[in-house]
C-alpha cells in the first residue's frame, strides 16, 4: 500500500519522518490565513505534520472515507469521536461489550463532563435498543469486535436504528482492522481505531486515528457546533466553509488545538510501515487464530474456546461483514484448574508471552481476572464476561505448528 506519500523524481522513496515542532512562512498575511482555516497549510506538529498527513491518508484509503485525524491514542481517538460530536446534556447509546478503556470513558469520566451513556446488550432486538433512544441523544456506539467477548456486531441491526433517530454511527474497527471489514459500506459514518495494535503490528508505538465517511448531515438542527458560528475561529460555521467534511474540520480545528491529544511524527512513520504489510499479516493472524482455536477446543486440559470462527453465528456475521473468510487474531479459552494452574500454564509457554496487549506479530496472552479486570469483583468480572479461568490470546503471525506445540507443552505440563 503506497499511497500517503507519492515522491517526485530524486525524492526519497520511502514516507520521511518530518521531526518539526513548526513550519516557516515569511508573509504574515498567510499565516494569517493559514491560521483562521481561510487556506490549508502545516503550522505547528499539534494540528498537522506531514508525516502524520501521510498516515492519515493511508489510513482513509484503506477505509475509503473523507479524511482521518491521527491521535495520540486509540483512547484520543475515542475521545475526540465522542467530544467532537457531543458537548454536557448530550447522551449516547453504545453497546455494552466495549473495550474496558472505552467503557470506562463512556460510563463514568464523560458523566463528569456532563455526557450520559446507556449500554445495550448487542443481541438484544432492535425494538429493545431503540427504547434507549432519547432526544438528546447524539451517537451510537460499538466496536466491530468486542474485546474480550469477541462478538460481532449486527451493522444490520445498528446501521437501521442510527437512520432511524438521525445519529451518527461511530465504530471502533481495532480488532478487525480495514483489511478484514470496511465499516462505512456496512452504514457506519465514523470510524475509531487504536493504531498500536494491528496497525503498528510489532508493539511499537502507542497512536490512533478517526475516519470520516463524509456522509452524515450534520446540518439537520440537531448539532448546533456544527452549525453556528464558532467563535474561537472568527465565526466559522464548519458545515459552511467545510461542507465536504465538517467534521474533520472541526475535529483538527478544536480537538487537535485545545485538547492537545497529537500523534507524533516518528509513530506515524511506524504506523506507515505497518499499514504497508496488514494485508499480509491480517490473514495469517486469522489462519493462525483458526487453528490453535481448533486444536484447544479438543485438549482435555481446555474446559471451552471463543473464537468467532469457530461458531456458526459467528462464521456467519465474518460471511456477512467481511471481506475474508477468516476472523482476527484474538480467541479466548478457559484452562481447567484453579489459579495456581493457570500461573502454571502461562508459566510453561516459551514462543506466546504474558503481555498487556494484542495485535503483535508475536503470540501474547493474558489472565484478565488477575490483571485488566483485577479491580473488579468477581460478579463484576463475570458481567464484563471474564471467567476466573479465562486466558486471552493474541495469536501471532509464528508457524502455527509451533503456536500449538507451544501450547500443547504447557498445558500438558499440568496433568
Ligand atoms: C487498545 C484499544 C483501545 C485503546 O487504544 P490505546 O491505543 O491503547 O489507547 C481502544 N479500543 C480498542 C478496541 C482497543 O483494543
Amino acid at each position: 500500500m503506497q499511497a500517503g506519500h507519492t515522491p517526485k523524481v530524486g525524492e526519497p522513496r520511502i514516507l520521511p519522518i518530518v521531526q518539526s515542532t513548526t513550519f516557516k512562512y515569511d508573509d504574515i498575511d498567510q499565516v494569517h490565513r493559514v491560521m483562521t482555516l481561510q487556506e490549508f497549510g502545516f503550522k505547528y506538529t499539534r494540528t498537522g505534520n506531514p508525516t502524520v498527513a501521510g498516515f492519515e491518508e493511508k489510513i482513509n484509503l484503506l477505509e475509503g472515507g473523507a479524511g482521518a485525524v491521527a491521535t495520540a491514542s486509540g483512547q484520543a481517538a475515542n475521545l475526540l469521536a465522542i467530544s467532537n460530536i457531543c458537548r454536557a446534556g448530550d447522551h449516547i447509546v453504545a453497546a455494552s461489550t466495549l473495550y474496558g478503556g472505552t467503557f470506562t470513558l463512556l460510563h463514568s469520566t464523560l458523566k463528569k463532563f456532563g455526557i450520559s451513556a446507556s449500554f445495550f446488550e448487542p443481541e438484544a432486538p432492535a425494538r429493545e435498543i431503540a427504547k434507549l433512544f432519547r432526544p438528546e441523544t447524539r451517537l451510537l456506539f460499538g466496536e466491530t469486535i468486542g474485546n474480550p467477548g469477541l462478538n460481532i456486531l449486527d451493522f444490520d441491526k445498528l446501521s437501521a436504528l442510527a437512520r432511524r433517530f438521525d445519529v451518527p454511527f461511530v465504530v471502533d474497527n481495532t480488532l478487525a482492522t480495514p483489511v478484514l471489514c470496511t465499516p462505512f459500506k456496512l452504514g457506519v459514518n465514523i470510524i475509531t481505531h487504536s493504531a498500536s495494535k494491528y496497525i503498528d503490528g510489532h508493539a511499537t508505538s502507542i497512536g490512533g486515528v478517526v475516519i470520516d465517511d463524509g456522509n452524515f448531515n450534520w446540518a439537520s438542527g440537531k448539532f448546533p457546533e456544527f452549525t453556528e458560528p464558532d467563535s474561537t475561529y472568527n465565526g466559522v460555521r464548519y458545515t459552511e466553509k467545510f461542507p465536504q467534511a465538517p467534521f474533520l474540520a472541526k475535529a483538527r480545528a478544536q480537538f487537535l488545538r485545545d485538547f492537545g491529544g497529537c500523534l507524533n511524527p516518528f509513530n506515524a512513520f511506524l504506523f506507515n510501515l505497518g499499514l504497508e504489510t496488514l494485508h499480509l499479516r491480517m490473514p495469517r493472524h486469522g489462519e493462525n487464530a483458526l487453528a490453535l482455536a481448533r486444536f484447544l477446543q479438543n485438549h482435555p486440559r481446555v474446559a471451552w474456546v471463543n473464537y468467532p470462527g469457530l461458531d456458526p453465528a459467528g462464521r456467519k456475521r465474518i460471511a456477512r461483514y467481511f471481506l475474508q473468510k477468516n476472523g482476527s487474531g484474538i480467541l479466548t479459552f478457559g484452562v481447567k484448574g484453579d489459579r495456581k494452574a493457570i500461573g502454571q500454564f502461562v508459566k510453561k509457554l516459551r514462543v506466546a508471552a504474558l503481555v498487556v496487549h494484542i495485535g503483535d506479530a508475536r503470540t501474547s496472552v493474558l489472565h484478565p481476572a488477575s490483571s485488566t479486570h483485577a479491580q473488579l469483583t468477581e460478579p463484576q468480572q463475570r458481567a464484563a464476561g471474564i471467567t476466573p479461568d479465562l486466558i486471552r490470546v493474541s495469536v501471532g503471525i509464528e508457524d502455527a505448528g509451533d503456536l500449538i506445540a507451544d501450547f500443547d507443552q504447557a498445558l500438558s505440563s499440568l496433568d
